[in-house]
């Protein structure tokens, strides 16, 4: 069929408004991920060493390897992936507007976030718990941090429960934890709040070995799931059977060994590799 020149140019002209009017990152929401050609995007931390790290092109940590093992199983190859990151507070929108097909990015299951997407998983279960300088001998635990300054993220699960159960801590909160842990390095606070699998990968860094140390008393139970649009089911049904698969071969064990067992990271085997939620 012959387009002519005329509705060519309106259609040009309909395309530039709508980009117009969706202003910057709205023009590329199109992709629900399942199949066809075109980038596969998951979100994921940048600043997560042993979880999800982006280190010049290269992308490295658990959930970074989940999320590959995932996508290959729901068609996408490797190199069709491409990463996004997805900081704490963003990763329901980023969800909700198509910006990401997927989330991996220690992203616990909560009834509040289950409100807005849907989540398959849970892949890995962890605990949160504080990180402190090596010297720091008055925290010991959460109940201990009356009056203390402590850092954690904007959104994530490990402020609301300092906000909850912890009302007499001087909260910071922060974009990511890696300015926690620059801030915690010098003096801004002390301490920082989040989960354990997080918290080891930073106290394991070159630069900071010896400075900090992890408290070692969890206090939840953050269930990482892979968050997806709400009510996709079909995706959470396949998500679920990519990661029974990862587990039943040993991929996932030889990834959690990988990305964990260098920062020295006990994994509670007692709850790992956890069963997934049934897709509601
Ligand atoms: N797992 C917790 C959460 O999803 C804390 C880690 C994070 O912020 O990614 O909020």
């Amino acid at each position: 069929m012959k387009i002519s020149r005329v509705s060519a140019a309106a259609a040009a002209a309909v395309v530039a408004l709508g980009l117009t009017a969706c202003g910057d990152g709205g023009g590329d929401s199109a992709s629900t991920g399942d199949g066809g050609g075109g980038a596969y995007k998951v979100g994921i931390k940048f600043d997560q060493p042993g979880l999800g790290l982006k280190e010049g092109s290269e992308y490295t940590g658990l959930d970074v390897d989940v999320a590959t093992f995932i996508a290959k199983e729901l068609g996408h190859e490797a190199k069709d992936i491409q990463w996004v990151q997805a900081p704490s507070a963003q990763r329901e929108t980023l969800i909700k507007t198509g910006q990401v097909d997927m989330i991996v990015a220690t992203y616990s299951i909560t009834d509040k976030r289950k409100a807005e997407v849907s989540f398959a998983g849970p892949y890995f279960i962890a605990g949160q718990d504080l990180l402190v300088r090596a010297d720091e001998t008055a925290i010991t635990g959460p109940e201990t941090l009356t009056g203390k300054k402590l850092c954690s993220v904007t959104g994530s699960t490990s402020a609301q429960k300092v906000k909850d159960k912890y009302p007499g801590v001087q909260l910071q909160e922060f974009g990511t934890y890696s300015e926690c842990v620059t801030a915690l390095v010098s003096k801004g606070v002390d301490a920082l709040t989040t989960d354990n699998t997080i918290l080891a990968g930073y106290a394991a860094q070159d630069q900071y070995k010896g400075k900090l140390k992890v408290v070692g008393k969890t206090f939840s139970e953050e269930r990482y799931g892979v968050g997806i649009k709400k009510g996709d089911t079909a995706t959470c049904e396949k998500i679920n059977t990519a990661i029974q698969k990862m587990v039943d071969s040993g991929e996932w064990q030889k990834a959690v060994d990988a990305n964990l067992g260098p920062a020295g990271f006990k994994v509670d085997t007692a709850v790992n590799p956890p069963k997934a939620d049934a897709c509601a």
